[in-house]
Order: structure tokens, then sequence, then C-alpha cells
């Protein structure tokens, strides 16, 4: 009698053993799922804390001139270093998205993928169709453009034309933004020429290439209070400025920070950027 009393109180003991290591083995798997926002992060998120996300500044990506001034080396990207960018980004679990993808996030409506991080390209340089676009697609990467709009009804050897854009767009990678018609500096001017090159921009984009632009970019990263009144009278909903940083849900959404990239940036240095947590 007594060994069978031993041997009932040796099995319970070896069955909540395991019940508590299977419990504990949950526990730190579903800690494991969201490596970018931690556990933490989301709870946090849900008790109204800061989400915050890299927003990339690109200008063109290309290869180049044999005698480049800084500057041209600063906006320009060596296709070969940016395809070292995007794989990183993509062996390393990063999601890119678009800027209304984050707005949707940071409003709420949809779930924070796994590492989200914004692409950026000003100007919509010609570069960006013929070396950076093809990347993009290979990584399935989602990206932004913002284009000076006066260049998009015009083929130029230097800026993106509609039927370039169109092919972009037909991807469904891309977010189409404003940077303005003219690249003006929206603090230099007065407001009745912001208001024109705001709106303006706006139903450039809707003629040309049929899509709703919400999302703007300050030329110069010159902004001002009559251009965010602009900008939210004319539809738009977020604008990116020069302001170095992280973006986050607490700052001003028509004043978001961006990191930008340089052309003479090591892949070091860029994942250095793109670190922070
Ligand atoms: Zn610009």
């Amino acid at each position: 009698m007594k060994k069978i009393f031993i041997i009932a109180i040796t099995f319970t003991v070896i069955f909540f053993a395991l019940v508590i290591k299977n419990a504990h083995s949950k526990i730190n798997s579903s800690s494991t799922t969201f490596s970018y926002f931690s556990m933490d992060q989301i709870s946090k998120k849900n008790s109204n804390a800061e989400i915050e996300v890299p927003i990339l500044v690109y200008h063109d990506v290309a290869p180049w001139p044999i005698q480049a001034f800084n500057l041209t080396e600063s906006l320009t990207i060596k296709p070969g270093d940016f395809e070292k960018q995007m794989k990183y980004l993509y062996d390393h679990g990063f999601t890119p998205i678009t800027l209304q993808e984050l707005k949707a996030i940071w409003d709420g409506v949809k779930e924070p993928p796994k590492k989200p991080i914004v692409l950026t390209f000003d100007d919509g340089d010609k570069g960006v169709f013929k070396y950076a676009f093809p990347i993009l697609k290979k990584y399935k990467f989602h990206f932004v453009i913002f284009l000076i709009t006066k260049y998009t009804n015009y083929h130029t050897n230097f800026y993106m034309n509609k039927d370039e854009i169109l092919e972009m767009v037909r991807s469904n990678l891309v977010e189409v933004g404003s940077h303005t018609r003219d690249h003006v500096n929206l603090k230099k001017v007065d407001y009745k020429k912001a208001y024109f090159e705001i709106c303006s921009s706006k139903s450039d984009i809707k003629k040309y290439v049929g899509l709703n632009a919400t999302s703007f970019c300050y030329p110069f990263g010159g902004y001002s209070e009559t251009a965010i009144k602009a900008l939210k009278y004319c539809g738009f909903t977020l604008a990116t400025t020069e302001n170095y940083g992280f973006a986050s849900d607490k700052q001003n959404p028509f004043l978001l920070k961006r990191i930008r990239i340089d052309g003479r940036d090591s892949l070091g240095i860029f994942i250095e950027k793109i670190s922070k947590f």
C-alpha cells in the first residue's frame, strides 16, 4: 500500500512539473513573436505609448559621375550600395511600409508588422525608376516617392515621367506623395504661393497618375504655420521634414522627423542610423 502511495505521489509531481514547463515555454515563444515591437511595446501601444519608426530619406540612386561634387555624392546612392542596404533590411526581417500604412498603424486600425520602416525618395529622380525600383521590386518592398509635379508630364533625363511612375504604381508597392509643384521653400513664400504649390501638386498627381496623394514632403525642409494650414485644407494627412530622428505618433503628423541616408555612408553607418532599440 505504501509503495502504491509513493508511486502516485511521484507521478503527480512529474505531471505538475511538465505542466509548469510547458506553460513557461509558451510564454517564452509568445514573447519572441514581436522582435521589433516587444510585448512590452505592444502593451504600451494599447496604453497609448509611443510607437517610433525610422523614415529614411533618399534622393537619387545611380552610379556617381567620374568627377562628382560632394553634394552629388551625398544625394546619390550607388546602386551596389543601395542593394546592400535593401538586402540588410530583408535579411534582418524589416518590413518597409508606406506612410499611409504607418498612419493606419498609428491610428490603431492596422497591426504593426515586424520591424516597420519607411523608405522615402525625394524629388522623383530618374535613377529611382532605373536603379532602385528593380531592387525594391525584387524584395517586394513598399516605398514612397515625393514628386516635384511640374516634371511629371515632361520627358527629361533627370526626373521620372508619368509613364515610369504609372509602371511603379501598377506594382502596388509605391505611394505617390507631393513635394510641391516647383520645389519651393514654403518657409519663404506668401500664403497664396504656399496654397498654390500644395493644392496644385495634389491635383497634378490626380491628373497624371490618377491617385489621391495624402503624404507631403517639404522642399529644403522648409515649413511654416501657413504651409501646415494649406496642407490640411488641400487634404493631406501627413508631412515629413528634414529634422533628424525617428518618426513617432507623438510628433505633429505634419512635422515628422526622418533619417537621411548619405551616398557616402558605409553599410555600418547605415545600420547605426536605423538602430535604436
Ligand atoms: Zn527636394
